[in-house]
């Protein structure tokens, strides 16, 4: 036999070509990556001016629009943009707003530099830790008012700060053991990064599972030879270089591709945990200020207190745990605390235990038909088919404002509904739609699957009707 001529052998064993326009995007990152501490600087500024000087403002006049005044300018801003945008971008772009604009993130990775360099301690590295943060923020939010008041943005806002940096300058060489383990907008782009179109993947990928480390130059500590999940992955760029053979590479991939082959990329209960509770704080966020029966429980509570004269329960509380703003008219009691804190969790955990109940049925069935796996396992996978659903019930949860700028711009009020509606079903079939491919990577057979969908459809259904009321 002829031996092959030497550059031919060669080519045997290198990666198969770059698509040449993620090769594209990858070099014009590449090049201008040195620019990103201006980027970080700028977005710092921007932060002081939008967190952390409304309060220090006379109050706006009444009818001061978002041209008139910081304080509803700076409302608008995160809550009519960043929040739904930056939500909304990981599909498109996966966790980019972490790597290229976060100053929160930027600011702990600096104070690591010239920190303590402890090693994290348990209770840090823990999977819950940033499901703890985000239930906490986002009940914490609504307690203070974060979405009307400044000061409650300046708290929430400048509290994650503190400890990022805190974090930061304990823990970890030179890393980002906030944004890893800990910060509860991190665990949200991470987990819904996994549907998104780009990927950084290793150009020579090792077996092994993904790990993490701290040695490397990726600040979120990812093993980047074994990585297949895109969750801790901040795109910040470190580890391209166009014409290396190895480090990593940008790729595009279908939406979703990885929640479809969600067993061979990671899967983790944490992740599951805070999709099944993330959407619930949610959807609990929103009712308790819609529901004509909250008032009316509130109001039931509030009698209970006064027969039995529990005093307490109808004085006002600090400031810094609920809202306390009577120039605005708005002053919270104890009573007002203690029937959100309560109202939330119930239907967090009603919302979960929805989600749970219907991928624990889903992972028995696949079984009785044949499905790979332990019930365990096919449960975790089957568990990120909400993640879509998940995601919208945040959106419209959460990033509200988006809707009502929309609203305010002049689009009429069916329309807005209309679009919010939209969502909900573009998330619902998409949901129904990952269902499918992860029965079908469990072998179970396409004339079969339509069974174990269903409870997921009717999960789906369930959600659907609860966030009746944000829609309509
Ligand atoms: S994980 Fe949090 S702090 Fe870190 S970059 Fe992302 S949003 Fe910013
Ligand atoms: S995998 Fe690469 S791009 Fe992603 S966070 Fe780590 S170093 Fe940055």
């Amino acid at each position: 036999m002829t031996p092959l001529p030497l550059p031919a052998a060669a080519a045997l064993s290198r990666p198969p070509p770059r698509r040449s326009l993620p090769l594209a995007v990858e070099t014009v990152l590449f090049r201008h990556q040195r620019h990103l501490p201006w980027v970080h600087g700028a977005m710092m500024a921007g932060f002081a001016v939008l967190i952390f000087l409304p309060p220090l403002l006379p109050e706006p006049a009444p009818g001061d629009g978002p041209l008139d005044h910081l304080v509803p300018f700076a409302n608008l801003a995160l809550w009519g943009a960043w929040f739904p945008l930056v939500l909304l971008s990981v599909i498109a772009t996966g966790r980019s707003w972490c790597g290229l604009f976060c100053p929160m993130g930027a600011a702990s990775e600096a104070a690591s530099r010239r920190g303590l360099k402890r090693k994290p301690p348990r209770w840090l590295v823990w999977p819950g830790t940033p499901v703890v943060s985000f239930v906490v923020v986002t009940v914490l939010g609504q307690t203070t008012g974060v979405r009307s008041h400044p000061e409650a943005a300046a708290e929430i806002f400048g509290g994650t700060m503190a400890a990022a940096i805190v974090l930061g300058f304990l823990f970890s060489p030179g890393k980002r053991p906030w944004c890893r383990h800990a910060c509860p907008i991190g665990l949200l782009l991470g987990v819904f990064s996994r549907l998104g179109a780009v990927e950084f993947a290793p150009k020579r990928p090792e077996p092994g599972g993904d790990r993490w480390t701290d040695r490397g130059v990726c600040p979120t500590m990812i093993d980047l030879k074994r990585k297949t999940e895109s969750r801790h992955c901040i795109e910040c760029l470190r580890c391209i270089s166009p014409k290396a053979p190895g480090g990593l590479a940008i790729r595009f991939r279908r939406p979703g591709a990885e929640i479809e082959d969600i067993a061979a990329r990671n899967p983790n209960p944490s992740e599951l945990l805070f999709l099944f509770l993330g959407g619930g704080v949610a959807l609990g966020g929103f009712l308790w200020g819609v529901l004509g029966a909250f008032t009316r429980w509130r109001d039931a509570l509030g009698e209970w207190a006064i027969d039995r004269d529990i005093a307490w329960l109808l004085t006002s509380g600090p400031g810094w745990l609920m809202s306390v703003h009577p120039e605005r008219r708005e002053v919270f009691l104890w009573l007002d605390f203690v029937m959100i804190v309560g109202f939330m969790g119930l239907v967090m955990v009603a919302f979960a235990a929805v989600l749970a109940t219907a991928t624990a049925a889903a992972a028995a069935l696949a079984g009785a038909l044949g499905g790979r796996g332990t019930l365990g396992s096919r449960f975790l996978a089957l568990g990120y088919q909400f993640a879509p659903v998940a995601m919208v019930s945040l959106l419209i949860g959460l990033g509200g404002g988006l809707f009502q700028a929309l609203a305010a711009l002049g689009l009429p009020v069916g329309w807005v509904a209309g679009l919010k509606a939209g969502l909900f079903a573009v998330g619902g079939l998409w949901s129904l739609w990952l269902g499918w491919k992860i029965l079908a990577a469990q072998g179970i057979p396409a004339p079969w699957r339509p069974l174990p969908l269903a409870p997921g459809l009717v999960a789906t259904a369930a959600a659907a009707a609860a966030w009746a009321p944000a829609v309509l």
